[in-house]
């Protein structure tokens, strides 16, 4: 069993709403924050800067937007006081802890696979204290290729000694998440949080909570005819 870590297992609107509060009193602009960051981490996803230079351009775009045009020196300094915000609020969603319990008492074997560069996602992870909860631990920013390449949904497998076919992949992306995982032969499962009306793909499980997740499994894996 694959998971994605941000937006799946750990809040990461919560800690980013936490973070924007801090950094400019309140989160009255968080619709802005947010596309703002969808432009820029497609950036880095892609391959086209590093991680911390977009997180500085995001916030420098980002105050912009407001008219207020930063200097170097001051939107680093303004990303300081955001990023150490937000790892302060860095936490898991309730439904993710006793979902994984579930998959380890189930004898699942668990990889997280996510879009990241490697120190800050493997810090995240120690932080929420999941530094010993998965068997292998797949970042693009070390397997070279990013959601939806088949090719990190191939490592992850890999790692865990498994075939596509043999392992499931839940993530809160539609496109990058569940279609990637279920075009690289995996079950490709979308979790739907907030419940969007969107119909699912051919193929693709749609859960809209961890706690769903053992029951899908469960009758997905059921022997054909039981
Ligand atoms: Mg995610």
């Amino acid at each position: 069993m694959c998971l994605d870590i941000d937006d799946t297992l750990l809040d990461n609107e919560a800690s980013s709403r936490q973070a924007l509060r801090a950094l400019v009193g309140n989160d009255g602009a968080w619709p802005v924050w947010r596309r703002t960051t969808e432009e820029h981490y497609a950036r880095f996803v892609e391959g086209e800067i590093d991680f911390d230079v977009m997180c500085t351009e995001r916030t420098r775009a980002f105050f912009a937007a407001f008219g207020e045009h930063l200097s170097d020196t001051e939107a680093a300094r303004r990303e300081d006081v955001r990023m150490a915000a937000m790892q302060r609020a860095w936490g898991l969603f309730d439904d993710a802890r006793p979902c994984l319990d579930w998959l380890r008492a189930a004898g699942l074997r668990l990889a997280v696979i996510t879009n990241a560069p490697s120190d800050y996602q493997r810090k995240k992870i120690a932080a929420i204290g999941l530094a010993d909860a998965f068997d292998a631990v797949v970042i693009s920013g070390e397997v070279g290729v990013a959601k939806p390449d088949a090719g990190i949904f191939a490592a992850a497998c890999a790692r865990l000694g498994l075939e596509p076919h043999e392992v499931a992949h839940v993530g809160d992306r539609l496109d990058t998440d569940a279609v990637g995982a279920r075009d690289a032969g995996l079950r490709g499962i979308w979790l739907n949080r907030a419940g969007k009306r969107r119909p699912a793909p051919e193929g693709v499980h749609v859960i809209t909570s961890l706690r769903q997740l053992p029951e899908l499994l469960v009758c997905d894996l059921e022997p054909a005819g039981a």
